[in-house]
C-alpha cells in the first residue's frame, strides 16, 4: 500500500468525525510524528529495521495531518457520494401530473443527460475500486505484519463503503429519472388521446378525422388502393333535442355512434366530423362498397329504435342521410369531403333517410 493511497483512505473518514476529535487525532498524530522523526536520527538508540518501521507509522501520521486539514478546509455542506455537477430533482420541482408542459421535452434531454453522466461516474468509480483492490492484492503478497494486514482490511472496507454509496446513489437516480420518464409518457398518451377523441362517443374526433384521412388518402396513392368516405348527418336532429332535451339529444349521438362502429370493419375509421354529422374512412373499398356499407347501416338504423334514458315508453326512430364518395385519382383530402359533403346535401335535399353516391 502507499503513502498515497492511505492519504485517500483517512479522507474518507474525517467528514464523520466531530471537530473536537479531530483536533485531537490532529495534535496526537503531529506530536507522535516529532517523537518518531527524533528517533529516527538517533540511530543508537533504534535498530536499522525499528528505524524503518518508524519512519513508515511517522508517512501514516502525516498523511492523517494532512487529510484532516484537507478535510478542515473542504466545504462542510458538500454532500458524500453525490457525483459533482449533478442534481437530483425533487418532486416539487415535477410539473403537476396530467399536465403536459412545454418543457417537458427539455426535462426528458436533462434526465437522458444526467443518466449518462451517471453512468459515466459510477464506471470510473469502478474503475478505481478494482486498482484498490490490485493495489490491496499486491501488498498482501509480502510477509505483513498483523497491524500492517489491518490497515489493508480497513483501507478495503473503506473503498467499498464509498462503492456501496455511489451504487446507492445511482440507484435511487436512476428510479427518479425512470419514475419522471414514466409520468411524461402517461401525460404524453393522454394528451395525444385527448386531443383527437371526442369525449361525447369516444370516437375519433375532427382532428383526429383529419390526421387518419391524410395518411389514408397517401397511403391509398402509394398502394394504388381505392379509398372511400361516407358523411352521415341524423335527420331533425334539432328537433330531437327540442322535444327530449339536449341530454336526450347526447344519447342519440352515443346510440347512433355505436350503430355506426358495430357496422364497420376493423381497418375502417368512425369520426364524430362534428354536431351531429359523422364520418366513416373506409380504406381499400371502392365506391359500389362504400354504398353497400351506408346502404347497410341506414337499414340497421330503420330497424332499431332509441329509448330514452330512464323512460322505456319513450322509443323513437332516428333516421340518417348518407353521402359517399371515392378518392379520385390526384385528389386530396379536402376534394374528397367536398364530393361526400355536397353527396350529403343531395340525400337531405332529396327527402333524407336515403344514401346519395
Ligand atoms: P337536418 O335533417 O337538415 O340535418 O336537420 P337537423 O335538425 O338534424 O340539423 P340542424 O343543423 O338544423 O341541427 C343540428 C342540431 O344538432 C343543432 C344543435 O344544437 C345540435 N347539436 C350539435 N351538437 C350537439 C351535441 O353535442 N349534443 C346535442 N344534444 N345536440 C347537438
Ligand atoms: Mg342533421
Ligand atoms: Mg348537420
Amino acid at each position: 500500500m502507499t503513502a498515497r493511497s492511505r492519504v485517500n483512505n483517512t479522507c474518507v473518514y474525517a467528514p464523520a468525525m466531530n471537530s473536537k476529535l479531530r483536533i485531537l487525532l490532529a495534535v496526537v498524530s503531529g506530536l507522535t510524528g516529532l517523537g518518531a522523526l527524533y528517533l529516527i536520527q538517533a540511530p543508537d538508540q533504534l535498530a536499522y529495521s525499528q528505524a524503518l518501521e518508524l519512519g513508515a507509522v511517522t508517512l501514516l501520521l502525516a498523511a492523517t495531518l494532512v487529510s484532516i486539514a484537507w478535510d478542515a478546509l473542504r466545504k462542510p455542506d458538500e454532500p458524500a457520494g453525490t457525483p459533482a455537477g449533478t442534481q437530483l430533482l425533487s418532486p416539487e420541482a415535477m410539473t403537476p401530473p396530467g399536465v403536459l408542459t412545454s418543457d417537458d421535452q427539455t426535462i426528458v434531454q436533462t434526465e437522458v443527460a444526467k443518466l449518462l453522466l451517471l453512468l459515466r461516474q459510477h464506471a470510473d468509480a469502478n474503475e478505481n475500486f478494482s486498482v484498490a483492490l490490485d493495489r490491496a492484492k499486491e501488498n498482501l503478497h509480502e510477509s505483513l505484519k498483523a497491524e500492517q494486514v489491518r490497515i489493508i482490511i480497513s483501507y478495503l472496507m473503506i473503498e467499498n463503503e464509498k462503492m456501496k454509496a455511489r451504487t446507492a446513489n445511482l440507484q435511487a437516480n436512476l428510479e427518479n429519472s425512470q419514475r419522471q420518464i414514466e409520468r411524461l409518457k402517461t401525460n404524453l398518451a393522454t394528451a395525444e388521446a385527448q386531443g383527437v377523441s371526442d369525449p361525447l362517443t369516444g370516437l375519433k374526433n375532427r382532428r383526429g378525422f383529419d390526421v387518419i384521412l391524410s395518411a389514408q388518402v397517401a397511403a391509398s396513392r402509394s398502394g394504388n388502393q381505392p379509398l372511400s368516405l361516407i358523411l352521415a348527418d341524423i335527420d331533425h336532429f334539432k328537433a330531437i333535442n327540442d322535444r327530449y332535451g339536449h341530454p336526450a339529444g347526447d344519447d342519440v349521438l352515443r346510440w347512433f355512434s355505436r350503430i355506426l362502429s358495430s357496422n364497420v370493419k376493423g381497418r375502417d375509421t368512425v369520426a364524430r366530423y362534428g354536431g351531429e354529422e359523422f364520418a366513416v374512412i373506409l380504406p381499400a373499398t371502392p365506391l359500389e362498397n362504400a354504398l353497400k356499407v351506408a346502404a347497410h347501416i341506414k337499414a340497421q338504423l330503420e330497424q332499431q329504435v332509441w329509448q330514452k334514458p330512464g323512460a322505456p315508453n319513450t322509443l323513437l326512430r332516428v333516421t340518417a342521410s348518407f353521402g359517399v364518395a371515392q378518392l379520385n385519382e390526384g385528389e386530396g383530402t379536402s376534394g374528397l369531403v367536398t364530393r361526400a359533403d355536397s353527396k350529403l346535401y343531395e340525400a337531405k335535399t332529396g327527402g333524407r333517410n336515403r344514401v346519395a353516391a
